[in-house]
């Protein structure tokens, strides 16, 4: 099956601004950001979603999440406030079918989302 462009970022194929990288998790940032701080967090393992994480793997929703704290803290965000979503399947408006964890902040964010 074709690489995502996450699969080619984690590879070094493709380009990104990498803010964090661990054994597990790839942190970037966001190429249209939707927030002054907009970030994405990846484990380096492909699963296409969320709701696609087998048993076996669920670790590594621990492992994005202390990653996401681990950013929040090197980019300031944990002084100011911040948001984690996962846009799971179409009505999620998941775009890119490799599990990823969004990190925003920078602004006031609204509630509830669009
Ligand atoms: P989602 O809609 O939750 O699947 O989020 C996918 C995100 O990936 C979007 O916010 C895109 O802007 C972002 N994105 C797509 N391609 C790249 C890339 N090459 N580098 C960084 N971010 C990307």
């Amino acid at each position: 099956m074709a690489k995502t462009i996450f699969e080619k970022i984690v590879d070094r194929e493709a380009k990104a601004d990498i803010l964090y990288e661990d054994d597990h998790i790839l942190a970037f940032r966001d190429v249209a950001p939707q927030a002054p701080t907009h970030i994405l967090l990846i484990p380096k393992k492909h699963h296409a979603r969320h709701g696609a994480v087998p048993p076996e793997d669920h670790s590594l929703f621990t492992h994005l999440f202390v990653a996401a704290q681990r950013v929040a803290r090197q980019t300031g965000l944990d002084k100011t406030g911040y948001r984690l979503v996962i846009n799971n399947g179409p009505d999620g408006g998941e775009t890119v079918p490799h599990l990823h964890l969004h990190l925003l902040g920078g602004r006031p964010l609204a509630w509830p989302p669009g």
